[in-house]
């Protein structure tokens, strides 16, 4: 039984904190939201009123939070964690947010005295909910041990990406990757279809064939072929629009920085700014397809 404190309880942190709670740990909830501290509590975990309230006596704090911004001020403000929490915990913050505010917080963190990991995760909500995210980790081997246990009790499958902020690098260059790749299924699927080559038909041959990939065989942004592709549910998601273009502004950002050509993942940031632009942030990112077929305003 490890003494957590859970800072951020949104569609993500709910259910990972009560997976913690499930697994025997003593956890502390706070987040701005009381209305969601009050799901947490009856999950099992102890509410807190504060910050300091909740990482006082904690082993680890976990957090879950918007972007860069909310995760620098809850460690580093005025009465944030690093200020309030006991010597020698453990920050680990499973948020998606940019590169070097990830190293930024690191090399804070060390600055004061404690070990920090980033760790953002791959799957959504139900993932969260089941337990079975994937967490890519960036931050000393001494922070990986110790993290290890606390997020195998929230995810399946647990990676040490290397040194602070390389959790975040793996998780932007995936997901660019992801929003890249399900443009071009959308595009062949609508390009098959426009030639008369019915979706199944053009989804048994390119499976097998070298068009193969995730956002096909997994994820088909035509209806039919995947029962379980959020295609089949008029594109409600799933993994949204406006979530997908986060993470490729944090890719597109990070690649500025580091001086990498991103050609296709601006134009993929480019396609989805406008999808949100136009309104349909909240449709799945798959919804591509639903736009090549001018069903969109
Ligand atoms: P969310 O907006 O539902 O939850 C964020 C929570 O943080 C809210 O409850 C909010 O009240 C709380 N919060 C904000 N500022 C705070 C502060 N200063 N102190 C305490 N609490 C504060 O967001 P989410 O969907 O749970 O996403 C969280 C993170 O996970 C994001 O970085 C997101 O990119 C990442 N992520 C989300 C998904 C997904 O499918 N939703 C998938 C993978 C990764």
């Amino acid at each position: 039984m490890t003494k957590i404190a859970f800072i951020g309880l949104g569609n993500m942190g709910s259910g990972m904190c009560a997976n913690l709670c499930k697994a025997g740990h003593e956890v502390r909830a706070f987040d701005l939201n009381a209305d969601a501290v009050k799901v947490a509590e009856s999950n099992g975990a102890q509410a807190a009123a504060t910050i300091a309230e909740a990482v006082s006596d904690a082993d680890v704090i976990v957090s879950m939070l918007p972007a860069g911004k909310h995760v620098l001020s809850v460690y580093f403000g005025e009465d944030g964690v690093a200020a309030q929490a006991a010597k020698g915990a453990l920050f680990l913050d499973c948020s998606t947010i940019a590169v070097e505010d990830a190293r930024e917080a690191a090399s804070k963190a060390e600055a004061a005295g404690f070990l920090m990991a980033d760790a953002p995760v791959s799957g959504g909500t139900a993932a969260a909910d089941a337990g079975t995210l994937t967490f890519m980790v960036g931050g000393p081997d001494e922070a990986f041990t110790k993290a290890k246990p606390i997020l195998d009790a929230m995810g399946k499958n647990i990676f040490h990406a290397g040194a602070s902020g390389n959790g975040q690098v793996a998780k932007i260059a995936n997901n660019m990757l992801l929003g890249i790749s399900m443009i071009g299924t959308c595009e062949a699927f609508n390009l098959a279809e426009k030639l008369g080559l019915d979706a199944q038909t053009f989804y048994d041959i390119s499976s097998t064939a070298s068009g193969q990939c995730w956002s096909m065989t997994s994820y088909c942004p035509a209806p039919g072929p995947v029962p379980t592709a959020p295609s089949n549910r008029d594109y409600q998601p799933g993994f949204a629009v406006a979530m997908m273009l986060k993470d490729l502004h944090l890719a597109a950002g990070a690649a500025k920085t580091a001086g990498a050509q991103v050609t296709l993942g601006e134009m993929a940031e480019k396609i989805y700014a406008d999808l949100d632009a136009r309104g349909h942030g909240g449709l799945d990112f798959s919804g591509v397809m639903k736009d090549l077929k001018q069903e969109l305003g």
